[in-house]
């Protein structure tokens, strides 16, 4: 599971476009895990955020 870290976060809406599964969304200023069953787990969204703002939490 990808985790946001919201205070990093500056809702540049950059992962969202990266992730290939439509697991994020941009929801008030902020990237959401919004279908966190589609994660998988692939690491693009930790790749292209440039503020190093997601992590990947357990499970
Ligand atoms: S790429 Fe990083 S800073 Fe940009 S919206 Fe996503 S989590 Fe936030
Ligand atoms: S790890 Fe991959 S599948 Fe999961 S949210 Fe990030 S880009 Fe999407």
């Amino acid at each position: 599971m990808v985790k946001i870290i919201e205070g990093k976060c500056e809702g540049c809406g950059v992962c969202v476009k990266a992730c290939p599964f439509g697991v994020l969304e941009l929801i008030n200023g902020k990237a959401v895990v919004v279908h966190p069953e589609n994660c998988r787990k692939c690491g693009a969204c930790i790749r292209a955020c440039p503020n190093n703002a997601i992590e990947m939490g357990g499970n």
